[in-house]
């Protein structure tokens, strides 16, 4: 598989430490709000990388933080920790606030169909993890204590912008952020490793450490925690593009230092969603949920379909009329596979070859989804089976994971359902599965029973004004859209 590293900026053949085995850790959501469906964007992109490299025949071991504590109002360090403003906007504590979120993260993901990772491990409990890092970074001269915090002083690496070619102005973070820099810092890109200064006298969570009573940086936490779970060798760590500076930036600085080797060589980021008016972000307070696609009509999985149709590192731009688009696909291709016969003879390999072949070109060409899509659509209309193009559509689908086969057999159901309903009388009505029609075909029935023959040309010619037209059949009746 061919994979763009941001830290090369070049697209090359993926490898791993130990052969046929991934190492792979991904920044969690900050659980003080809903994810919105940009952070989701991120993750289905993930999951999809994670399912293909495990469809490719790797054994992959997944490790995800959980954001409880430490990450700042803005990355440079300054504001209120953002757990704490979740936990005061809804009167509630942090760790309630956490919970409540961590849970509706895993519903929405859940809903997405998103596999939970094999590890998942919130912030607060690998506390210690973080203290022996910090200490270590002390006391090998890369990290200072001013004014109560502890920094890593980013002057003592040869190379600390591994993301951006960028002016350093350009990146500095308090002029980034548009906040006041913090003066204990040596150098404008130091960053905070442990806190026992916080401006708020009610942070809710704190720890004994060397250094005071404190809390972590949001930095070390995705250190702390990849170490502790993955190992010192990891192989590819993902995140949204955000995340590549500071973040990310500062989780190379500080794992190098400690461990004394290369740490992380490929990273993976994916590209924002966007909406008329810029990035979509939980601090803007106005965002758009999992929840909000249902309320409005739209299963989740369209959104999932939504996401698969462009490159991750292209930005994507969600506007509504998008979303109909990938409705409307991904019921076609729904009804499409349900139109296909279950038990159709045997698999045929000769014509599934070519097909697979495609699909996973698509993939090993650094994740190319919406090529991936166009593979299934390639299968539909392939000279072969059905039960070949089921076998296909279900191999493909555990990597797209657009939940194809239970949707179709879903439809399938629907329709034998409404197709076999019958009046008391044994009068059977064959549909497309509407009930709302079976039922006027089964008033005009009622009606005929009746002699009330007007009414049951009435009935006929209003379902003709609606394209649909009844053919009389021995014991009851067929309807057809045409
Ligand atoms: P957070 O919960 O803010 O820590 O973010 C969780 C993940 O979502 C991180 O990997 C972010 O980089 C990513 N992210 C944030 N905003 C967006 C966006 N608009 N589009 C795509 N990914 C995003
Ligand atoms: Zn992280």
């Amino acid at each position: 598989m061919y994979l763009y590293n941001s830290a090369t900026h070049k697209k090359a053949e993926f490898t791993t430490h130990t052969p046929g085995h991934v190492e792979m850790y991904t920044c969690g959501p900050t659980v003080y709000h809903f994810a919105h469906i940009g952070n989701l964007r991120s993750y289905i992109m993930e999951d999809v990388l994670e399912k293909y490299l495990r469809y490719s025949g790797y054994d992959v071991n997944r490790v995800m933080n959980i954001t409880d504590v430490g990450h700042l109002s803005s990355d440079a360090d300054t504001g209120e920790d953002k757990m704490l403003k979740g936990a005061k906007r809804e009167h509630k504590t942090v760790m309630e606030i956490a919970k409540f979120y961590t849970d509706a993260f895993f519903d929405d993901c859940r809903k997405l169909n998103i596999k939970r990772p094999d590890v998942v491990e919130p912030a607060t409990n690998c506390i210690q993890e973080y203290i022996k890092i910090v200490k270590k970074l002390q006391d090998t001269g890369y990290a200072y204590f001013a004014g109560g915090n502890v920094y890593f002083d980013t002057s003592k690496l040869a190379r600390y912008y591994i993301f951006n070619d960028h002016d350093e102005d350009d990146l500095a973070v308090g002029v980034r952020e548009g906040v006041e820099e913090d003066v204990n810092k040596r150098n404008k890109n130091d960053f905070v490793l442990w806190f026992t200064q916080s401006k708020f006298e009610d942070q809710a969570l704190k720890w004994d450490s060397p250094w005071g009573v404190g809390y972590p940086g949001w930095h070390i936490e995705c250190s702390g925690i990849s170490l502790k779970h993955n190992g010192e060798y990891l192989d590819l760590h993902c995140g949204g593009i955000d995340n590549a500076f500071p973040h990310h930036t500062n989780e190379i600085a500080q794992s190098e230092s400690y461990l004394g080797h290369p740490w992380c060589p490929q990273w993976f980021h994916v590209h924002h969603l966007n909406t008329a008016t810029g990035k979509m972000s939980k601090s803007k307070g106005e965002f758009l949920t999992v929840s909000l696609l249902e309320e409005k009509g739209y299963d989740p999985l369209v959104y999932r379909l939504f996401c698969l149709q462009s490159h991750y590192r292209k930005a994507l731009v969600f506007t509504w009329e998008n979303l109909d688009n990938a409705k409307t696909a991904y019921e076609k291709l729904i009804a499409r596979i349900a139109a296909l016969k279950e038990g159709d003879g045997a698999v045929d390999e000769a014509a599934a070859e070519p097909l697979r072949a495609k699909f996973k070109a698509a993939l090993d060409n650094d994740l190319n989804t919406s090529l991936a899509v166009t593979a299934l659509y390639d299968v539909l209309k392939a000279k072969t089976n059905d039960a070949t193009k089921l076998a296909l559509l279900g191999e493909f689908d555990q990597v797209l994971s657009l939940g194809l086969l239970d949707h179709a057999a879903a439809k399938r159901a629907e329709a034998a359902k409404t197709a076999a309903t019958a009046t008391a009388g044994g009068y059977t009505v064959t549909g497309e599965g509407d009930p709302e029609v079976d039922a006027q075909v089964l008033a005009r029935a009622e009606a005929k029973k009746a002699k009330n023959f007007a009414e049951a040309d009435r009935i006929r010619d209003e379902l003709k004004a609606q394209g649909i037209e009844i053919t009389d059949v021995p014991g009851g009746a067929v309807w057809k859209r045409i």
